[in-house]
């Protein structure tokens, strides 16, 4: 059954890509579009990190736990496959279980950190307080200014493009195709359902649409007539030059989880200090709401510099080979956007990741996978992921995109036939 069944994905980013993978698994007959290239927007502006470390216990930590299983399996799958094309891709991943170490500054940190531990512990996550002379000798190079440590055996890392890549490559070998420099403008609806998309490249026409647009989801949505609240919240990262090995573990001060969590539109800066295969050190990362301005900003990129040489002091002289930044997919209540479209039958969200979006993407894509074809029991609750929620549609039902109205208005669905 599921192979007469027609999906198109928008969006080639690494949620997209998840998604295809999945679906043309199960073989369906899945297209990719995308306005640009594969993996080519928010998946190549950011970092890696594949955390179970900085999410409190519920929803997004067990998606997170999910995708923390699912990764490993993929990148075997990937690895043992038949095609060479999808062997050469999954090496791309740089899968790399290095593990996490949160260090906390201040005694307040300290124990705000300890409790944090303690609460993620019983949700099922593995949590190791170090001593100093454990920390010592994980990562020779941080400070010796800690108040509190833990460790997180399950912290992972990929290279986000690269992982992109893989996932959309073992989709191409499943039968998916791809089509990129394909803007969609506008909805083809008929009977109530959404049954086609207008694109710069002509109609397509599908059973199911899946909405994987990153931080331009609220836009798309908009434009489809279905409105979510997802909005950029830009994130800028400073890559050193290759450096002899410095830092062994994802590291990061305890703050981030704070950041993470809130909502300020306010600039706020978090240490978390990385090494990649090539030896550069990646040092992100900043969060504020400045729309889809793509402008770098020095005193954003000292705040970020100045955070982690209180982790890293040894990083004081090092040179700073580039910077770069990118737009996370942000909704209100920070968690994504997972299922249906209750308002446009045939519409179908996967989105809203904000900063999270790389780790999570495969357990969404999963997740998506089992609604989308009812394969119950579901790996995890998909409740808290739905569409219908305040934090997604706003209190009187409808969603506050920071797109001007004018597109909306001027985009609304038409209903039409073949
Ligand atoms: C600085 C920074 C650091 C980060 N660090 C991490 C991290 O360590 N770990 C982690 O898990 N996550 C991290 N993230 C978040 C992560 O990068 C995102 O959550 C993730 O990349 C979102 O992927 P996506 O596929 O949803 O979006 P995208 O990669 O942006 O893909 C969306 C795609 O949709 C396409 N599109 C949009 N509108 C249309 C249209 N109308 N028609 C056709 N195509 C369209 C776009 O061209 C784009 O390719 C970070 C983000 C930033 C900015």
């Amino acid at each position: 059954m599921a192979a007469d069944v027609r999906v198109v994905i928008v969006g080639a980013g690494i949620v997209g890509a998840a998604c295809a993978r999945e679906l043309a698994l199960a073989g369906l007959q899945t297209t990719v579009v995308d306005r640009g290239g594969p993996g080519a927007a928010t998946t190549s502006h950011g970092e890696g990190n594949v955390l179970v470390s900085d999410k409190p216990p519920g929803p997004e930590l067990q998606l997170a736990q999910l995708s923390r299983r699912l990764w490993p399996e993929i990148v075997g799958a990937l690895s043992a496959h038949g095609s060479p094309r999808v062997r050469a891709a999954a090496s791309a991943v740089e899968w790399e279980p290095k593990g996490g170490i949160v260090l906390a500054t201040t005694g307040e940190g300290a124990a705000a950190l300890t409790a944090f531990g303690e609460e993620q512990r019983a949700a099922g996550v593995r949590v190791e307080p170090l001593d100093r002379r454990a920390v010592a000798e994980a990562e020779p190079f941080a400070t010796t200014e800690h108040t509190a440590a833990l460790h997180y055996p399950e912290d992972g890392q990929v290279q986000p493009a690269g992982a992109a890549t893989a996932l959309l490559a073992d989709a191409l070998a499943a039968g998916a195709a791809l089509r990129t420099g394909c803007e969609v403008h506008a909805p083809v609806v008929r009977g109530g359902r959404l049954v086609g998309l207008r694109t710069s490249e002509g109609p397509l026409y599908a059973d199911h649409f899946v909405d994987a647009a990153g931080p331009w989801a609220g836009r798309l949505s908009a434009r489809l007539g279905a409105p979510v609240d997802v909005r950029p919240r830009r994130g800028d990262v400073l890559v050193t030059a290759p450096l002899p090995p410095t830092v062994f573990h994802k590291v990061y001060d305890a703050d981030y989880v704070g950041a993470v969590g809130s909502s300020g539109e306010d600039l706020q800066t978090s240490a978390v200090v990385e090494s990649t295969r090539a030896g550069s050190v990646l040092i992100g990362s900043s969060r504020r709401r400045a729309g889809f301005d793509d402008r770098l900003r020095p005193e954003v990129l000292s705040a970020v510099a100045a955070k982690a040489l209180r982790l890293f002091p040894s990083l004081a002289g090092v040179a700073v080979m580039r910077a770069y930044g990118g737009f996370r997919p942000y909704v209100p209540d920070h968690l994504p956007v997972i299922g249906a479209d209750p308002r446009l039958p045939g519409l179908w969200h996967a989105t809203g990741h904000e900063g999270a979006g790389i780790g999570l993407s495969v357990g969404t894509g999963r997740l998506l996978r089992q609604l989308l074809l009812q394969e119950r029991p579901f790996d995890l609750d998909p409740e808290p992921f739905r569409v219908a929620r305040a934090g997604v549609l706003g209190t009187g039902g409808r969603a506050k995109s920071e797109e001007k109205t004018q597109e909306r208005t001027e985009e609304k669905p038409q209903e039409e036939s073949r």
